[in-house]
């Protein structure tokens, strides 16, 4: 049950001064409310005496009162060091997930899904806050009241009858044990369950769209309902358990107060105690009512933290398998590509991706591929941009091996624009200038034109400041995918790797576009994969993929020679643009 309290041994150590503050206060709270039940026995002893002064009341009326006021201001002073603490760890906490998700690379995003990392982000986070703050407070307040209690009980009214009334207590102890077990072994369940809920609330409502384009609102629905189900079902286990608790408590409060109620009405008829000290006892005894219930709730609070914490180190734990070189270089030109890739499969898979692909590139050229859909294109990409390592073969940037470059310096030389782009829910501007947030107006203006957006961006109502929403929704998908090669452009890198980026603008804007960039890129490396011939036909070496081999490769003219599936698949495309053009033309 303690062994959160190691685990957050750090934390504690690093706010030591508040923390002694907090624990300062709680434990005089503890002695000055030990001393009520003394003044009021007194009290009544002295009414039973018949020996009451005014000044004597007025004195210890005042002498209360004084204990009041002094107990406000030493609450105050507990609960803001406390609390304070408590939302700092989670703070802590929080920057450190934050900093580890960016750290991590695309197996981990694989591994673990959106609402998982999210469910770790709050959940689990705010039962460490409960542990830092609530836990603290309930352990330290519970176990000094008890000790000032008992020690009242004991010294200074009679420590038999203590003794006799304590009795039943031990039995406390076990049924907290038992109880703190059976927390932790449920608790897990219970986390488990609200991950994969919250995972299913991101996917509907990010992938809401397409759930309504297939109808599927209701089975989406009642998907939910049943791990809504599943989320109660679990949590309900745990607060059965701690139901269970709440009564025994009363039990063992109430077998105290039968004990007293005989014992002490013995010792006062044998004149051992007087009738003031018996109701002073009593009033103890209240006063333990609460560090006893406190007990289930801080074993409760315990496990739950201890759990958490588990589950969050965990995932710190996890190593990105991409990760900087301790004697990475920098600085290199981004002059020569040479990529010899023997066999490559995905992490945790054996299906062979890509099997001898193997090209050179150097300043000024620029290479095409192609071939269907699935062929593993995308997945090259993801090996020159270390997403993943390549195991068996290599890849070498001007002869250095691309796992010894500094990765900074490598995500900022080698742009990539995938197939399917991000942008961010800011400016228009703002997306363009994300890897450059210094950039001047002209200069973002400069990077919309080459990519032939800027246009496009004039038209609308606030022009650069528009805003886009969240995923580009009021965009159409050709404007997209041009603001997110004008977001690329300006990084201004010396390769350029562009995963069907124009798949979605017409032929057309997409011949400007590749002019553009000849023109404007005369000592890049560029590689462009497409399913549009045309536009790599200009490429200096082309490669048809099929099933993750090089099937044909040359240039354009040496391709149709082969008489191929590129010469098959380019005179299939020129008769459909001839077709549609002779369509357009009869318009
Ligand atoms: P397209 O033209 O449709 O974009 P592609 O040529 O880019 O296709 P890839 O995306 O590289 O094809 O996919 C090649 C193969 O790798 C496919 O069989 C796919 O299922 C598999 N694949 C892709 N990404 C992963 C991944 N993250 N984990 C495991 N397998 C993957
Ligand atoms: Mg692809």
């Amino acid at each position: 049950m303690f062994a959160i309290f190691r685990k957050l041994g750090w934390f504690f150590k690093m706010r030591w001064k508040t923390y002694s503050l907090a624990i300062g206060g709680l434990i005089a709270c503890a002695i000055l409310s030990a001393m009520i039940p003394l003044i009021i026995g007194r009290l009544v002893d002295q009414m039973a005496q018949g020996t009451i002064s005014w000044d004597g009341l007025i004195q210890q009326t005042g002498f209360l009162l004084a204990i009041g006021v002094s107990m406000y201001g030493l609450r105050y002073m507990w609960r803001s060091n406390l609390f304070g603490n408590s939302t700092l760890l989670e703070a802590i906490m929080r920057n450190r997930l934050f900093s580890h998700f960016t750290k991590m690379d695309q197996k981990f995003y694989n591994d673990y899904r959106t609402g998982d990392l999210m469910a770790h982000a709050t959940n689990d986070l705010a039962a460490l806050r409960f542990v830092a703050g609530g836990g603290i407070m309930t352990l330290v307040d519970s176990l000094f009241i008890t000790l000032f209690t008992l020690l009242s009980m004991f010294f200074l009214i009679d420590w038999q009858l203590t003794l006799v009334t304590i009795l039943p207590f031990p039995l406390l102890i076990f049924v907290a044990r038992y109880l703190g077990q059976l927390i932790n072994k449920h608790f897990h369940g219970s986390l488990q369950s609200f991950s994969k809920m919250n995972d299913h609330v991101q996917e509907s409502v990010s992938g809401m769209k397409v759930i309504k384009a297939f109808g599927e609102e209701e089975e989406d629905y009642q998907d939910f309902v049943k791990e809504t189900e599943n989320v109660v079902e679990k949590n309900r286990k745990v607060y059965l358990i701690d139901s269970a608790y709440t009564p025994v408590i009363d039990v063992i409060t109430g077998l105290t107060y039968v004990l007293t109620i005989a014992f002490g009405t013995y010792f006062v008829q044998n004149g051992r105690i007087s009738i003031g000290q018996l109701i002073a006892y009593f009033s103890y005894l209240g006063n333990m009512t609460w560090p006893l219930l406190a007990v289930g709730r801080l074993v409760n609070t315990m496990e739950r933290g201890n759990v958490s914490y588990d589950r969050v180190t965990d995932l710190l734990s996890v190593n990105a398998k991409v990760e900087n070189a301790s004697d990475a270089v920098s600085g290199l030109a981004y002059h020569d590509l040479a990529v010899n890739i023997e066999s490559f499969s995905y992490p945790d898979s054996d299906a062979v991706i890509l099997e001898h692909v193997d090209f050179k590139l150097t300043a000024n050229q620029t290479l095409g591929i192609v071939g269907r859909t699935g062929s593993g294109k995308s997945s090259l990409f993801s090996l020159l941009v270390r997403n993943f390592d390549i195991e068996d073969g290599q890849i070498l940037i001007d002869g250095q091996p691309i796992a010894q470059i500094d990765l900074t310096e490598l995500n900022d030389r080698v742009g990539y624009i995938s197939q399917n782009n991000l942008l961010f829910s800011t400016t228009v501007r703002d997306n363009i200038r994300f890897g450059r947030p210094d950039m001047t107006q002209a200069e973002v203006e400069r990077f919309a034109k080459l990519a032939d957006v800027h246009e496009d961006i004039l038209d609308f109502a606030q022009g650069y400041d528009t805003l886009v929403g969240e995923r580009g929704v009021s965009l159409s998908g050709g404007q997209k995918q041009r603001i997110a090669i004008a977001r690329t452009l300006a990084m201004e890198p010396q390769i350029l790797i562009m995963d069907d980026a124009l798949s979605a603008v017409d032929a057309k804007t997409e011949q400007r576009i590749l002019a553009n960039l000849k023109a404007f890129r005369t000592q890049g490396i560029t590689i462009i994969a497409t399913h549009r011939i045309s536009s790599i036909m200009h490429a200096d070496e082309i490669l048809v993929l099929d099933k993750g081999r090089v099937s044909e490769r040359g240039d354009h003219a040496a391709l149709l020679d082969q008489a191929g599936w590129y010469d098959n698949m380019f005179t299939q495309q020129q008769l459909e643009e001839k077709l549609s053009e002779s369509g357009e033309a009869n318009e």
